[in-house]
């Protein structure tokens, strides 16, 4: 019989997700239009250099957003990217140098950290959390790729920072997004949970692996779970995605059927992987098990992807 569903109380939001902000796409070639919402007063910019994310100090919530003129004030731009119109203001990532995002830390009236640190400690309004991860994913696709990857030539930023065009060969260069397959296997009323040796001791979480070329997200979860603790899956089903901007993935939430029981661990990329029970896992998810073990803060997807089981919404009996 399956357990009766747990009561784990209203769902959390999923971090960087739910973006309130119109991508508006149509205006990155019109750089008078650009400009002209950039002067406007309501403007703003979330000023990020690599993974650092500057904000200022406040209570109880710190404040990402600054005006373009204060962004200036912080430091050159090396990029800044249009992300949109938030009703009719303009917001834009505003990109530092790494090295001068640090020499910010001193500054008292300005927090200067990783942006998993302010998603997961909720320094800011959980709304600032898609932009943020948006502008931080696109402005280091910037810092990596000044270059023809076609000729070797540097490249120039146009269409708002969402192109890079090569004057030498013409080609045009996008942003990428690297795909990621992550996935809960199931077994009737038991899951399979891995720990990652860079996992917080008490922690465990979904498998989760990088999409191949050539490979659709149902082969890619059937390979990773193979790979990495020798479970054969059958049927996927989709869950959920999330923007992963660590620098610039999607995670594609997904549960499996596990075909087979016994764990062969890949010790190369898991430090342990093993069968839970929805019952012990449940109490993971509430922060009361009796060894203070846990799933991944609500934040991340793989907390939404295994609550989901817990709740009984994705089973494959
Ligand atoms: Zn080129």
């Amino acid at each position: 019989m399956p357990s009766p569903r747990p009561d784990l109380g209203p769902k959390p939001r999923l971090g960087y997700t739910q973006s309130r902000i119109e991508r508006a796409a149509e205006l990155r070639p019109d750089d008078a239009a650009i400009a002209r919402l950039a002067a406007q007063p309501n403007a703003g910019a979330y000023v990020i250099g690599g993974d650092l994310i500057v904000i200022k100090k406040g209570a109880p919530l710190n404040e990402p957003l600054f005006t373009l003129g204060e962004a200036r004030a912080l430091g050159a731009a090396g990029e800044t990217v249009f992300l949109g119109l938030l009703k009719d203001a303009a917001r834009f990532g505003y990109g530092l140098q790494p090295a001068e995002a640090e020499t910010l830390k001193s500054r008292d009236d300005l927090h200067v950290t990783d942006l998993r640190s302010i998603a997961v400690q909720g320094l800011v309004d959980p709304e600032h959390l898609p932009p943020i991860a948006e502008a931080k994913a696109v402005l280091h696709w910037h810092l990596r790729d000044q270059f023809c990857a076609n000729c070797g030539a540097p490249t120039q930023t146009v269409q708002a920072g969402w192109r890079r065009d090569c004057a030498a060969c013409k080609a045009e260069h996008f942003p990428r997004t690297d795909p990621v397959v992550i996935m809960l296997a199931t077994s009737g009323e038991q899951c399979m949970l891995g720990r990652s040796p860079r996992f917080l001791p008490t922690m465990w979480s979904c498998l989760a692996g990088f999409i191949e070329p050539g490979e659709a997200i149902e082969d890619a979860v059937r390979r990773e779970t193979r790979e990495e603790a020798g479970i054969t899956c059958g049927r996927v089903t989709y869950f959920h995605s999330q923007p992963w901007p660590f620098p610039s993935s999607l995670m594609i939430g997904c549960h499996a059927e596990a075909l087979t029981h016994d764990i062969v661990v890949d010790r190369a990329e898991l430090e342990d992987a093993r069968w839970f029970s929805k019952a012990e896992v449940e109490t993971m998810l509430a922060r009361r098990h009796p060894q203070g073990l846990t799933t991944p803060p609500p934040v991340a997807i793989a907390h939404h992807i295994i609550r989901a089981w817990v709740e009984g919404e994705f089973g494959f009996d």
